[in-house]
């Protein structure tokens, strides 16, 4: 692909997002800056700016472009935000959530990911996103709590370790759901008294699985 047609698509892409509904320009600018095509390789390259989930290393997937958008939009990032991550794969999500936030930690279960992902992340010189090989469903206790969590795999319900780890008035979002076919996006909002819950659409993600992968 010419660095013509890369740009030609990358627009198209933004234009995709503008028509499902996303229009802040602060997020449609991070769309333009970060090139999903450095978080494609191989088989599926081609088509790194369709709006559609592709495979990536691992068994995992890189999440649709404009779910990603919207699950970024519900999580109401501010530039001054700590935000964690649960399932980095690509490096795609992190990446646009660097351009919105102060600081990001992204953990993933599959050591060869991190790895993938530190070095597109050092390429694109995104120097706020800390990558971490470790089993998220139990958080990250040590930079605990977080203004934003995001979790990009499902489990049954929200992991009561994430949930301790958000700040009062923080937000998280996360896919949950009892199989692999029937999900819904939740967005959780950290009260002071308690758990305030919004259901935001069906997805499909790959589920949240328990300790780290043996690779
Ligand atoms: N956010 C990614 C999409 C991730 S797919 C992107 O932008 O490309 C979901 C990822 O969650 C997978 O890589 C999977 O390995 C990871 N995952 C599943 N369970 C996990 C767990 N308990 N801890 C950390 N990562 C996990």
């Amino acid at each position: 692909m010419t660095d013509e047609e890369r740009r030609e698509q990358m627009m198209r892409l933004i234009l995709t997002l503008r028509s499902r509904g996303i229009t802040d320009p602060a997020i449609l600018r991070a769309f333009e800056r970060i090139d999903r095509g450095a978080f494609v390789t191989g088989f599926f390259a081609d088509r790194a700016y369709e709006d559609t989930p592709l495979p990536i290393a691992c068994g995992q997937t890189i999440s649709q472009p404009s779910v990603v958008a919207l699950m970024t939009e519900a999580l109401e990032v501010e530039p001054r935000h700590k935000v964690l991550e649960v399932g980095t794969g690509s490096g795609y999500q992190a990446a646009i959530l660097s351009q919105l936030a102060r600081r990001v930690y992204s953990v993933e279960r599959h050591r060869p990911l991190i790895a993938e992902a530190r070095a597109i992340f050092a390429r694109l010189d995104l120097h706020n996103i800390t990558t971490i090989a470790t089993d998220g469903s139990f958080g990250l206790p040590d930079q605990a709590p977080f203004d934003r969590i995001i979790v990009t795999a499902a489990a049954e319900d929200p992991p009561g370790p994430l949930l301790a780890q958000l700040r009062v008035g923080g937000v998280m979002v996360l896919p949950v759901g009892q199989s692999d076919t029937v999900q819904s996006l939740i967005k959780v909002r950290k009260l002071e008294t308690g758990y305030d819950y919004e259901e935001l659409r069906p997805v499909r993600f790959v589920p949240l699985l328990e300790g780290m992968a043996k690779d």
